[in-house]
């Protein structure tokens, strides 16, 4: 499939600051959306349905599935999380670049499936920073650290299947190095030649 717009994927082990680093991005950048996923999870806080996520039963997401409504979907800390193809097709077809903060199951999904998509995982500085940032976050009990822990190792063992790597140490440098992997994607040929048709016609290039 050929779109105008691009698709970002960003994955992380959880506790390596994924979350707040794209919503940082999408202040920053009004051009790049968020994919809003269906979840079988119950909402936490102020989330609202339709910004945060699509809260859905389980049998609404049964029927997703079987329907063939998502391009990805997978299992996450027993819940069960989608991107529907609704969800991304419309804004990439308007030119959009669509951003997709999913975890590493779904990143391996999507690349299969839009060879074009840039993934990018973001690393935590260290052990100790995971480890202590998870802590700190207070959600989870110790057992769940642990185990968050032991995903990370196996995600964080396979990072290489990634096109870029960000490493979250200072929130500043990690927010730069994301907003310079979206320029440089906007700076491709094929994505100039769209944007600046134009300017291309004037200067004779095909
Ligand atoms: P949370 O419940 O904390 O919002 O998200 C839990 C995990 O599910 C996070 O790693 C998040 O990125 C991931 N996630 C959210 N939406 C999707 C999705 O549509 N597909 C997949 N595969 N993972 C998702």
């Amino acid at each position: 499939m050929d779109y105008p717009g691009n698709i970002f994927v960003v994955a992380a082990p959880s506790g390596a600051g994924k979350s707040s680093l794209v919503k940082a991005l999408m202040e920053l950048d009004t051009a790049v959306q968020p994919s809003v996923s269906h979840t079988t999870r119950p909402p936490r806080g102020q989330e609202k349905h339709g910004r945060e996520y699509f809260f859905v039963p389980h049998g609404e997401f049964d029927a997703m599935v079987a329907g063939g409504a998502f391009i990805e979907w997978a299992h996450v800390h027993g819940q069960r999380y989608g991107t529907s193809k609704k969800a991304i097709e419309e804004r990439l077809a308007k030119g959009a670049d669509v951003i997709l903060e999913i975890d590493f199951q779904g990143a391996t999904q999507i690349r299969k499936t839009f060879a074009n998509a840039v993934t990018i995982f973001i690393l935590p500085p260290s052990w100790e920073e995971l480890r202590s940032r998870l802590e700190r976050r207070g959600e989870d009990s110790a057992e769940v650290i642990e185990l968050r822990l032991q995903n990370a190792a196996k995600e964080m063992a396979r990072a290489n299947e990634f096109d870029f790597v960000i490493i979250n140490e200072l929130f500043e440098r990690a927010l730069f190095d994301l907003k310079a992997i979206v320029h440089a994607q906007r700076l491709r040929y094929s994505a100039q030649r769209r944007a600046r048709a134009d300017t291309f016609a004037a200067l004779n290039i095909p």
